[in-house]
């Protein structure tokens, strides 16, 4: 079998994977960019989420244009933090064509070789083939840390004490059809009682002109790294959908139908692959003033957004937090010479991925790590811990990422929310 031979292999063309791909790609070097669905965007597209949660400034040039990208299509509504996703999936790739990213979609990376400890290739299917690609530097950007599983890294999950993750929703979208609908259920499906039935975050709301935006299944006590587990929350979920549809039909939306629901269930949380450095609550939490690295390649500025872990409903806790740098060591997977991660599987505890997780800091964040791994390219550097740090970060500076985190706004719009 032939080997596909690339500078730099980018696992998962979600947001972060989509930027890292960007971002090594237009400084000239071969990237193969390879994701399981059909377009680039991950959970911010085919996950269906529409909705930025975090500052959206000094983000990143890539992100910029993103944002410019919707604007133009009117597919941003007014400057509020949503926006019709379909539009973002025509975005990402375009902005990935324009670099020269190589794209392999219906693509799922299964196994990896390495030496030592450096990863030498990966395994991938695709269209019943298996494809075997090399590469210098690889981006784990998969969401879940699927290729630093394969690879064997360390990683955390969950919970400390119960190993619980945060709860897992299909979204869904609706259109008003101007006429009153009669609200179905099929007999194995229970009606939602009342609100205090209600699975997930209420009952969604009216985003632009005719169009309801629904996160509002919640399924816990899943795993979405464990397959018979995932395929049962897909399933929870799809029964919560429809009842909610009936629900919100019956008593918010009469004339609302459901018009799409994301292809597939979106994961907020799964495997964070330790780092050289655990970013922890210890650290972000209780502070006045903004936390600085100096290996800062991002910084986050959502509130903690923790969903409960047992409790149905919009139950959790929110708390602001004063921007903080995100360390680039965070992503610097432990044990490796030239693997890193980007996007929510980096390394933090629960409670701090549950602000850095936000779609913008994603993005941020894939666009250091790309920008990283072409510079390790640029200077010959054999590993990773070889790169001049001053030198990235000159180089993110540039390229629109606000490094200094006293220089961002705190995103905490429901702070000390139950
Ligand atoms: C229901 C829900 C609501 C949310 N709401 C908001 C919100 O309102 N605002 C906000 O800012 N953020 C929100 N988030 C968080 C945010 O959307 C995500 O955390 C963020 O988009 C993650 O980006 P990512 O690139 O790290 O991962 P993902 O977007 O998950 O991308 C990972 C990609 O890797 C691919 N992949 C996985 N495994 C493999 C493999 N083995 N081989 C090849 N490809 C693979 C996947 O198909 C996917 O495209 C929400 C998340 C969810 C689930």
């Amino acid at each position: 079998m032939s080997k596909l031979d690339y500078d730099i292999i980018v696992a998962g063309g979600g947001t972060a994977g989509a930027a890292a791909a960007i971002a090594a790609a237009r400084r000239g070097w071969r990237v193969l960019l390879v994701e399981e669905q059909n377009c680039l965007g991950g959970a911010s597209t085919a996950g269906g989420v529409g909705e930025w949660f975090a500052s959206l400034e000094g983000m990143g040039d890539i992100f910029d244009a993103t944002v410019r990208e919707l604007e133009r299509f009117g597919a941003r509504y007014g400057n509020q933090k949503v926006f019709n996703h379909e539009y973002l999936k025509i975005i990402w790739q375009l902005l990935a064509e324009q670099a020269g990213v190589e794209l392999l979609f219906h693509a799922s990376i299964f196994g990896v070789t390495k030496e030592g400890n450096t990863l030498t290739e990966v395994q991938i299917v695709c269209a019943s083939q298996t494809l075997v690609a090399r590469a210098r530097f690889f981006i784990d950007a998969t969401g879940e840390g699927d290729l630093s599983f394969l690879a064997g890294a360390a990683f955390m999950q969950g919970d400390p004490q119960s190993g619980a993750v945060l709860h897992m929703t299909l979204t869904a979208w609706m259109y008003d059809t101007g006429k009153v609908q009669e609200p179905y259920l099929p007999e194995e499906l229970t009606s939602i009682s009342g609100p205090e039935d209600l699975p997930g975050l209420g009952t969604g709301w009216v985003v632009g002109s005719h169009r309801v935006y629904l996160n509002a299944t919640k399924v816990m006590g899943h795993d979405p790294t464990d397959p018979f587990s995932l395929s049962a929350a897909e399933r929870e979920a799809r029964r919560q959908l429809i009842r909610v549809v009936a629900y919100v039909q019956c008593h918010k939306f009469p004339t609302y139908a459901l018009a799409s629901s994301g292809a597939s269930i979106g994961i907020r949380e799964g495997r964070r692959i330790v780092g050289e450095h655990v970013l922890t609550q210890d650290e972000i939490l209780n502070r006045t003033d903004p936390l600085i690295f100096e290996d800062g390649i991002a910084v986050g500025t959502s509130q903690v957004d923790f969903h409960s872990l047992t409790e149905p409903g919009a139950a959790g806790w929110r708390k602001r937090v004063e921007p903080y740098n995100i360390p680039f060591r965070c992503l610097m997977v432990k044990g490796f010479h030239n693997l890193l991660t980007a996007g929510k599987c980096i390394s933090t505890d629960q409670v701090v991925h549950s602000s850095c997780r936000m779609t913008p800091t994603c993005c941020a964040i894939g666009q250091a790590a790309g920008v990283a791994a072409a510079l390790a390219l640029e200077t010959q550097a054999n590993t990773l811990r070889d790169i001049s740090i001053p030198e990235l970060r000159a180089i993110l500076s540039a390229e629109d990422i606000e490094l200094d985190p006293r220089k961002h706004r705190a995103y905490a719009p429901n702070d000390g929310c139950p």
